[in-house]
């Protein structure tokens, strides 16, 4: 059953489901290839997943698939309307964003099972590897698959990616509770900057419901000394001023895992091979949100390696598609981030810098859109060093 398909994706998480249901929709034979033995568990995310309406806005030069606009409300768990973000010192501000929190297991189960009705054949428990242009599968099913596209959606830590030769970009590395018994604001997810909790990152909690939330911190390898991610969460939960708020929760699971923080690597097409989702750096820096642009760049990877297998389309026409639909977006993300970055070593600048911004002007360095909040966040930190 292994060696006649045309395309095969490595990794059904967002990403990859959708490549695999646009690639199989347009009529090529595709093969979904998840080395998790249930696809979506377990979850490392916290799962906030802004309206459509927000996401047209945040990516207004993409095509939203339908899986990003109509979710069966059997995978939301919970919606938010704003987004409050606090200085160091505790100081709020806050803005009109409004969200849904997917539950990923029933989030990613929908995406594969979709992936499966539009002609898909998916292998749970596989892991797939590259040796010499050939896959090699491992687990339940083994062998080797000689595909005429491969594309690699396989997270954060992608063989694909390092068989194109890309090296490693920047990470978060994130830590993550589900909490019950906190006491939260359920309308609004939270954002909280601390060089001493969250250092290079931020902590946040997402409501999961009236006295749920998953809480969590995402930090940068770089900006640590000594510390460990579970010491850091257990301080932000007992010591932090967010205390008040969760210091007699409960956990009830543990979630971890990366978060690419650095953009695109340089090639996320090369040869037969394409890269979607987290594998290509397909992760907004400012948020370190990843699902949105995930599926986006799942469906276009999907129509271009269809494209290429039905009417001998370029398959190199799909960096300039990423570009076009969220390219700009992506990548001032990660000059707003890297404007930040200084800001992040010191809470008093940090706590400046908030102070400065107004909400509004806060939403639109978030959504990484308008170049003029890029101008004003390198005027405050030129500030902060003269
Ligand atoms: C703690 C945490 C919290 C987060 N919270 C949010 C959030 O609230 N909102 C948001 O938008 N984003 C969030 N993210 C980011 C988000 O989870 C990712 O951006 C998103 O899952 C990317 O989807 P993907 O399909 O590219 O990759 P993934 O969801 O990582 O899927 C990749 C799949 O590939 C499989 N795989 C990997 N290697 C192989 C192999 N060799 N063979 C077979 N299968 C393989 C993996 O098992 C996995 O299922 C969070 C991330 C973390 C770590």
């Amino acid at each position: 059953m292994l060696d006649n398909f045309q395309v095969a994706v490595i990794g059904a998480g967002p990403a990859g489901s959708t490549a695999a249901e646009a690639a199989a929709a347009r009529g090529a034979s595709v093969v979904l290839i998840e080395r998790k033995s249930e696809i979506g568990t377990p979850v490392q995310c916290g799962g906030f997943l802004p309206e459509a309406r927000e996401l047209a806005s945040l990516m207004p030069h993409a095509r939203l698939p339908e899986t990003l606009q109509d979710i069966p409300e059997r995978c939301i768990l919970h919606r938010t309307r704003l987004q409050r973000v606090f200085s160091p010192y505790g100081k709020a501000k806050e803005f009109p964003v409004a969200g849904r929190v997917v539950d990923r297991r029933a989030f990613d189960r929908w995406l594969a099972t979709r992936a499966a009705r539009a002609g898909a054949t998916v292998l749970p428990a596989t892991r797939a590897g590259i040796d010499e242009g050939a896959l090699q599968l491992h687990g339940r099913f083994s062998g080797s698959l000689k595909p005429q596209v491969i594309i690699g959606a396989d997270g954060p830590n992608s063989v694909v990616s390092k068989t194109m030769g890309n090296k490693g970009s920047e990470w978060g590395v994130c830590l993550e509770y589900e909490m019950v018994e906190v006491d939260i604001d359920p309308d609004a997810a939270e954002m909280y900057f601390s060089a001493r909790y969250a250092p290079g990152g931020y902590a946040w909690i997402i409501p999961l419901g009236k006295n749920t939330a998953n809480v969590g911190i995402g930090v940068r390898p770089s900006y640590l000394k000594d510390q460990k991610l579970p010491d850091l969460l257990e301080g932000f939960i007992r010591e932090h001023f967010a205390s008040a708020k969760l210091g007699r929760g409960q956990v009830l699971a543990v979630m971890r895992g990366l978060v690419p923080a650095g953009g695109s690597p340089p090639a996320i097409q090369k040869e037969n091979m394409l890269l979607a989702g987290d594998a290509a750096g397909h992760v907004m820096a400012t948020s370190g949100g990843g699902i949105p642009l995930a599926i986006v760049a799942g469906r276009i990877a999907g129509e271009v390696a269809a494209g290429h297998i039905k009417y001998n389309e370029a398959l190199r026409d799909y960096s300039s598609r990423i570009r076009e639909e969220f390219g700009r977006e992506l990548t001032r993300s990660v000059q707003i981030r890297k404007m930040v970055d200084m800001a992040m070593k010191s809470d008093r600048l940090m706590d400046t810098l908030l102070a400065a911004l107004s909400a509004d002007q806060m939403k639109s360095i978030m959504r990484a859109q308008i170049p003029a909040a890029l101008g004003l966040v390198r005027e405050l930190s030129d500030d902060q060093h003269r």
